[in-house]
C-alpha cells in the first residue's frame, strides 16, 4: 500500500492504489471489506468504532480522498450534507458568521437559512462572484467563507485564489463544495482554499448507486470536524465504503470521458436552432472561461442548456429515449433535470428568473455513452417536441 508521503503519483495511480486495505492473509488483489461494528479494546493502539470514522475500511479510503486533494487528511461521511453540515458546524459557534454565495446547492442553502438562527449562527450571502460581492459581507465575527465553484445549475465560476487572499487577509477558514468539478477536475487546495467538500454520491461513486459525503483538509483541520462527527454520527457504512473506493478506482477514466463528452455535446447544443442558451464553463461564450481554464484541469460533465421557449419541457423531456430525466448527477449514464421542477421548484417563476433560472433550463449530467448516441437521443427529443407544437 502506497503511503501518504507519495506526493507525486498521478491521480489514476491514486485512484487505483491509495486507500486500500492491505488484504495480508490471502493476498488478494483488492481491499478486503471488515464488517465488523464491534473490535477489541485491549492490547490495541487504536480504539476502532465505525461511528469513530476508523475502522479499517474508513482509514484507507480516506488516504485515497486526501491525496486526491492534496490534503494531509479526509473523513467520509453518510451522506455529502452530512459532510457539508459538520464540517460547517465544526467551525462556527454561536456569534460567528458565514459567508456564502447566493447561487448554493438547495440542500445547503436549506441548511442554513432552517438550522443556523437555532444555533445563534449568522450568514451573509455574497450577491455576485466579485472580490467585492465576498469582500463586502466580511464582518468582525467572520469566521467561515464557503464558496460552491462551479454553481449549480448556471455552471458560475468563483475565482478561488481571491477567495483565498480575501480570507487569509482576516484569518477566515475557506470551505469549497467541490462536488460538480470532482478532485480530478479541480483541486481547491493549490489555491490555497482549506477544507474540500464532496457529495461523494456524483462524480466520486459515479454509477448512482451510493450515498456518501467526504472532506479533505490539513490533519488539524480534520481533527476539529472529527470531534464533532463522532457525536453527530454521520459515519458510513462499511459495506459502502468498500463500494465507493471499488468506484473511485475508475474516476479518472469516467471523468475525462464525461468532460470529452459534455464538451462536445456543450458545442453542439449552442449551435442548435431550438436551444436559446448553453452554461457550460468550456465554451468561450462562458462569462468566466478564462478563469475556469485558470483553475481547473477539466471542465466537468455538467451543463446547463434553455430550450426555446416555444416548447414544452416536460413534452421535450418524454421525447428523451436514452437519457433519464432524474434527481442526482454525475453517474456513467446521462442524466437530465428541470431545476424549475426540482431544485428551484418552490420558489415563484419570478424569483427563479431573478437567479437567472427560466422554465426552459436544462441541468445535464454527461456520462460516458457515445456523444453520438447522445445527441441522437436529444435530436429525436427536439424533433418530437417541435412536431407537436405544430400540430
Ligand atoms: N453538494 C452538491 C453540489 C450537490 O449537488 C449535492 C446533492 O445533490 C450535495 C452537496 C448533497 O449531497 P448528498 O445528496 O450526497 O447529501
Amino acid at each position: 500500500m502506497y503511503t501518504m508521503k507519495s506526493q507525486n503519483l498521478g491521480p489514476n495511480t491514486i485512484c487505483t492504489h491509495v486507500g486500500e486495505v492491505e488484504d495480508k492473509q490471502f493476498k488478494g488483489a483488492i481491499s478486503p471489506l471488515f464488517m465488523s461494528s464491534s473490535y477489541a479494546y485491549e492490547d490495541v493502539d487504536v480504539k476502532r468504532y465505525p461511528r469513530y470514522f476508523n475502522t479499517p475500511n474508513q482509514e484507507a479510503l480516506c488516504k485515497k480522498i486526501a491525496m486526491l486533494e492534496k490534503s494531509e487528511a479526509a473523513l467520509i461521511f453518510g451522506s455529502g450534507m452530512a459532510a457539508v453540515s459538520t464540517t460547517m458546524l465544526a467551525f462556527l459557534h454561536k456569534g460567528d458568521h458565514v459567508v456564502l454565495p447566493q447561487t448554493l446547492y438547495g440542500g445547503t442553502y436549506n441548511f442554513v437559512v432552517e438550522e443556523f438562527h437555532k444555533f445563534g449562527i449568522e450568514y451573509s450571502f455574497a450577491e455576485g462572484f466579485s472580490e467585492a460581492d465576498f469582500s463586502e459581507k466580511i464582518q468582525k465575527n467572520t469566521k467561515v467563507i464557503f464558496v460552491e465553484t462551479p454553481s449549480n445549475p448556471l455552471m458560475r465560476i468563483t475565482d478561488l485564489e481571491m477567495i483565498s487572499k480575501i480570507a487569509k487577509q482576516h484569518g477566515i477558514v475557506t470551505m469549497i463544495d467541490n462536488t460538480f468539478a470532482s478532485p480530478i477536475n479541480q483541486t481547491p487546495a493549490d489555491f490555497g482554499i482549506d477544507i474540500m467538500i464532496h457529495s461523494a454520491t456524483k462524480y466520486m461513486g459515479g454509477h448512482s448507486d451510493i450515498c456518501a459525503g467526504a472532506v479533505a483538509a490539513s490533519e488539524e483541520q480534520i481533527k476539529i470536524i472529527w470531534n464533532l462527527a463522532k457525536n453527530l454520527g454521520g459515519s458510513l457504512s462499511d459495506y459502502t465504503v468498500w463500494l465507493l473506493e471499488r468506484s473511485m478506482k475508475t474516476m479518472v477514466l469516467r471523468v475525462k470521458a464525461q468532460n470529452k463528452n459534455a464538451k462536445k455535446m456543450a458545442k453542439w447544443l449552442e449551435k442548435h436552432p431550438l436551444v436559446e442558451k448553453v452554461y457550460y464553463p468550456g465554451l468561450k461564450s462562458h462569462p468566466e472561461h478564462e478563469l475556469a481554464k485558470k483553475q481547473m484541469n477539466g471542465y466537468t460533465g455538467m451543463l446547463s442548456f434553455e430550450i426555446n421557449e416555444s416548447l414544452n419541457v416536460g413534452d421535450f423531456l418524454k421525447g428523451l429515449k436514452m437519457i433519464k430525466p432524474s434527481m442526482s448527477l454525475a453517474g456513467v449514464e446521462s442524466t437530465i433535470l428541470s431545476p424549475a421542477k426540482t431544485s428551484h421548484g418552490l420558489l415563484t417563476s419570478e424569483a427563479r428568473k431573478e437567479q437567472g433560472i427560466s422554465d426552459g433550463l436544462l441541468r445535464f449530467s454527461v456520462g460516458i455513452e457515445e456523444v453520438e448516441d447522445i445527441i441522437a437521443d436529444l435530436e429525436e427529443a427536439f424533433q418530437s417536441v417541435s412536431k407537436m407544437e405544430k400540430i
